[in-house]
Order: C-alpha cells, then structure tokens, then sequence
C-alpha cells in the first residue's frame, strides 16, 4: 500500500478554540462595553484598509492571536459604530447579547437546514418562533405555521418582497398573463427594494402612486391608475403598503388597499421592514389594521428587535400558491419526511436551497428578554423619541417634516435647505452622534432613528445639545 500524499491541515485543538473562543467573547464584550468611546462614522478614505493588507494571502498557517490582533489595527479603524448608542442614523442594526451568542451556537452547530430531514430541529424550532411572532405581534391566527399560512426566515426584507412579487408573477403567469403586461404598485415614498424586487422578477411595469401631506399613499391614486392600465390592456399584479416608510415611517392605509386589492385581484404585500417591530406593543397595531386583507407581510427583527443581521420575518396568509411558485424536487433530494407532507421543507419558501439557523439567535432573544422585555425596549425608544420631538416643535429654529409614529423624528432648519444641510455635516463632523440628512422633493430635512439598543435618555439629550449648539438662529 503506497502512504498517503497528502495530509490534512492542522486544525485548531479543542483546548485551543476554548482558549481563543474565550478571548474572542473578552474581545466583543469589550467592544461593547468601549463603543461609545470611538468616532460613530469610520474616518478612513477609500483604500485605507486595503492598504494595511497584503495583496496576497498567507501560504503558511498564521497565529490566531495575530489574526485578532489585525482585527484592533486593521479592522476596527474602517468601522462605523453602528452599536454606538449615538447611532442615530439611517435605521438602527439591532444586536444583543443573546442574539451574539444564539449566532455563535449556530456558528458552531453549522447545520444546513434546507430541508427538515438535513436537520429536523433548524425546522421546526423556525416555525415555532415564526408562530410565537404572529402571537407576539397581533398578526392573523391564520399567519401560523400549524394553520394555512406561516413565516420564514430570510436575509433581507428586499428578498422577502422580492419572495411574494415572485409568487404573484407566478399566480398572473398562471392565469395567461405574460410577465410584459404585469403591473406592481407602490407608493412612491416605499422602498427601493419593491422597484427592485419587481425588476429582477420580470414586472412590465412598476408605478409610484402619488402619497398625501403625510407621505402615505392615496388609495384614489392607485385606483385610478389600476384602471387607466386595465385600460390599456395591461393586468395589474401586485401592490404594495408600507407601514412605517424609510424616509419618514410613513403609514399607508392597509386596509383600503387592501380592499382595493381583493376587488381587483391583486397580491397585497406589506412592507413593514423597520415599524414591524413596534407590533409586539398592542398600541402600535391600529397602524396595520386591515392584515386580514393582506397577502404576505415582512418585517426585520434585525432592525428594531435585538437580533444580529440578519433576520427578516416573511409571513403568507395562505403557503399554498408560495409552495406552488418555488418547490422544486431534484432526485437527490427526495426523502420520506418530504413525501410524506408531514413537514416543512424551507427551501421551498424561498429562492435559495441553503439556509442557516437563523431562528437560534431569535429564539435566545425571545427567550431572553421575555414578551414584556421587549416591550419595554420598544417603548423606551419610542418615548424618547417623543420627547426629542417635543424639543423640536419648541425651538423656534425648527420645524417638524412629518409625524413621529414610532421612534424616527423628521425635522428640518426653518431658514431652509442650505441651512438643514449644513447643520447635518456639522453635527456628523463632530463625531460624536451620526444623523441622516434626507430629501423629498427637493426638501432636505433631518432624520434622526432612535433605536440603538444602548441608546438612553442621556445619549439623546446629549444629540439635542449638539442641535442647540449647532443650529443658527435665523436671521430677523
Ligand atoms: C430597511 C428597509 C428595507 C430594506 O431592508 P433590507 O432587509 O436591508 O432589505 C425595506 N423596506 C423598508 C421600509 C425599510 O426601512
């Protein structure tokens, strides 16, 4: 017998990983105690961290401790704090202890859960968290797993909407309508991700319906343009309600939509990607009245309930046509459990075959904070965000852009655009917080997302002083 040629690498010994796991969980618990100490926004220009990189990899094994330690002099210069609690940009990235580890323990089991028979529990502890959203946030009975419909986990809520254009391509495709003469609606303030999901899913046409004073749309708008297209020979597909816009967390109505919707045999998804979280909060929910007129439905905890990206929840009122549009059976993947309809296989609630375990880190947060937790964090951000508010519509200097649901306050300088824009800079040039400057129709205004899971009442007084300071009085 000839010896083997070749020899597998030298991994890592369980004494080791326990050494290095121990001082990596040292390394993030510190991160986490410190990040308030950086900039918010990274410094670096464009090719920084390139540069402190070799162009070539390592040919021979490296130190781990070295590699960590390229983490402090490489890595952390090109970061941008979205932990901070003076993250006030954009939409908060939520984290938490328990999500961190409920990723780790996944990490660690590093199953692939396609299908329940690659790994029965990735499965089935996703519907049972799925089931204990549609419960924790008032959503349709119907929602759950164990009834007709039932959520699933993706990456993105961009892939969720994208998800059910494609099941109601497939349902038009279905009825002879070919993709050329399909039509989706939105409101024109709804996110960049249905024009896009829309494109990559073959739509003819995408139309933007105009919204009112508060940035919602009008259910007039779109009835008319649903029938100018029946009009000209075009079949009107999908259509879409955001409950909480990017821009302002606008609200569409739900319910007139979706009527409008059911009378004209339209899909009705609703993108509720940043508000969605708020739901766990009875209060909230009269936001979103009208879910039982509603197809299919998104939202990320990911954003605003304590769980790493990422985790997008996606929710059919009926899986039936979903698993029609996207189950496919190779031979190879055949099975028993499969044939006998007794389970969920997730790769036919989505475009990808492979998935990870995303449910463990939501199942740890859930599990962690408990209902009433969860509450208590959504409703903290929210108050503080009122009481930013309040500041605003007080100061002479200010006026407020749109209404605050939730916890994003929108807000612009009285003497007008050059004025709100400068202030922005200078409030992120001082690195201490970092806001959004945005604009609507040529109208700049700020954004500021309370939402950062180590955000306290100091932190967002501590931003107001920086507005106070910063902000000129007009002159007159
Ligand atoms: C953030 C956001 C999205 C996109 O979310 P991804 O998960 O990054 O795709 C979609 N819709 C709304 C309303 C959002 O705020």
């Amino acid at each position: 017998m000839n010896p083997p040629q070749h020899v597998g690498p030298q991994h890592m010994s369980g004494e080791e990983f326990r050494r290095h796991g121990h001082a990596v969980i040292d390394w993030i618990a510190d991160y986490i105690d410190d990040v308030e100490q950086y900039p918010v926004e990274s410094q670096v220009a464009p090719g920084d961290i390139r540069a402190l990189m070799p162009t070539s990899p390592p040919e021979a094994p490296e130190a781990f401790e070295d590699i960590l330690a390229d983490v402090d002099r490489i890595v952390m210069p090109g970061i941008t704090h979205w932990q901070s609690p003076n993250w006030f940009a954009f939409f908060p990235a939520s984290s938490s202890a328990p999500a961190i580890l409920g990723d780790l323990v996944s990490s660690g089991l590093g199953v692939q859960g396609m299908m329940w028979s690659t790994s029965p529990a990735c499965t089935e502890v996703e519907s049972v968290v799925m089931d204990w959203l549609v419960e924790l946030l008032g959503l349709p009975e119907g929602w759950r797993t164990t009834d007709q419909g039932g959520g699933v986990l993706q990456m993105s809520a961009s892939d969720s909407t994208h998800t059910a254009l494609v099941v109601a391509r497939h349902l038009a495709n279905e009825a002879g309508h070919t993709d050329e003469t399909l039509v989706a609606y939105t409101s024109g303030q709804a996110h960049s991700s249905i024009e896009k999901g829309a494109r990559v899913s073959g739509y003819g046409h995408v139309r933007k319906i105009d919204v009112d004073d508060e940035f919602a749309l009008i259910p007039a708008a779109l009835e008319a343009t649903i029938a100018a297209d029946r009009e000209a020979g075009l079949h009107p597909t999908f259509v879409n309600s955001s409950v909480g816009t990017t821009a302002t967390t606008a609200i569409d109505p739900v319910k007139t939509v979706g009527e409008i919707a059911r009378r004209e045999g339209l899909w009705h998804h609703v993108d509720a990607a940043f508000a969605g979280s708020a739901m766990i909060c009875p209060e909230f929910r009269h936001h979103q009245d009208g879910l039982e007129l509603v197809d299919s439905y998104v939202f990320n905890p990911h954003k605003w309930l304590l769980t790493n990206f990422d985790c997008s929840a996606f929710f059919v009122a009926d899986r039936k046509s979903l698993l029609e549009t996207l189950s496919i059976l190779p031979a190879y993947l055949r099975n028993e459990a499969t044939e006998s309809g007794a389970v969920i296989d997730y790769r036919d609630w989505h475009v990808p075959l492979g998935r990870r375990f995303r449910a463990l880190k939501l199942w740890f947060v859930l599990r962690s904070y408990g209902a009433e937790g969860l509450r208590a964090h959504i409703r903290s951000h929210v108050e503080m965000a009122k009481g930013f508010e309040q500041k605003v519509i007080d100061d002479p200097r200010f006026e407020l852009y749109s209404p605050t649901f939730f916890s994003l306050v929108c807000f612009r300088h009285v003497a007008g655009n050059d004025v709100t824009d400068t202030l922005a800079e200078a409030i992120n040039a001082t690195g201490k917080v970092s806001i959004t400057r945005s604009e609507i129709d040529g109208d700049s205004f700020i954004r500021v997302a309370v939402g950062s899971t180590y955000t306290t009442q100091e932190h967002v007084d501590g931003l107001w002083e920086l507005f106070d300071e910063l902000a000129p009085v007009p002159a007159g």
